[in-house]
């Protein structure tokens, strides 16, 4: 069976930086929404195009859309012991319920949420320093994390970017749909599997270390 790890919290909170670290380690597939999302996009085929206006506006798309990909996508793992760091899903009550209801069906086990805890003022900051690589979506800080060559990923030698979504403007819009629509769901998920709350304004040793503790005593 596969099993599957939700990595939730606000936009910029380090569940991105997390889960690839912990797919590099081992033993973890990453499958990040908006990863899939900026893919498709850049495409540049009808989905694409309409995506790409509403991730622009730092709206949610809408969940018909998100559950048929994430449907998709989940059942492309192989079945037996793959385990799945799902972030950036679900990010509304629907998307929760959906995929609560996929579970229940025997498609794949929910082993528990980790939700990542930040405040407003370093989500805001952080985004204004994030950049990631063009080809392989490696993230970095520019204050925390910087590239060693400026511009260029260390990983692929591809060409750092700003997320157009990490503007100021559209960063607070990001904010006010996640406390709107995705804080929600933290007291919805609880009723059904556990949660593990994480500080996430800690350095990003620290928080790797507590999850590998946290997701090795499985
Ligand atoms: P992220 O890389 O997780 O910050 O996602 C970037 C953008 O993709 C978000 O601001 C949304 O516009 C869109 N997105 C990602 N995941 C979802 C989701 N589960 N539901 C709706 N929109 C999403």
């Amino acid at each position: 069976m596969i099993s599957v790890w939700l990595f939730m919290g606000p936009p910029g909170s380090g569940k991105g930086t997390q889960a690839k670290r912990l797919k590099e380690l081992g033993g973890f597939e990453h499958l990040s929404t908006g990863d899939v999302l900026r893919d498709e996009i850049q495409t540049q085929s009808e989905l694409g195009i309409t995506i790409k206006s509403i991730v622009d506006r730092g709206e949610l798309v809408p969940d018909g859309i998100m559950i048929d990909l994430i449907q998709k996508y989940l059942s492309n793992y192989p079945k037996e012991g793959t385990r799945i760091l799902l972030d950036g899903f679900p990010r509304t009550l629907s998307q929760g319920r959906a995929l609560l209801e996929r579970a229940s069906q025997g498609l794949f086990k929910i082993e528990g949420v980790i939700w990542f805890q930040v405040s407003e003022q370093v989500l805001i900051k952080r985004a204004a320093n994030r950049r990631i690589c063009q080809r392989c979506a490696a993230i970095y800080n520019l204050e925390s994390k910087p590239p060693r060559t400026e511009g260029i990923c260390d990983l692929c030698g591809g060409i750092l970017i700003q997320r157009g979504d990490d503007n100021p403007a559209v960063v607070a819009k990001r904010i006010g749909t996640y406390n709107s629509q995705t804080a929600p769901l933290l007291s919805f998920l609880r009723s059904y599997v556990r949660v593990l709350e994480v500080n996430g304004e800690q350095s990003e040793e620290m928080i790797f270390a507590a999850l590998l503790k946290a997701l090795k005593n499985e």
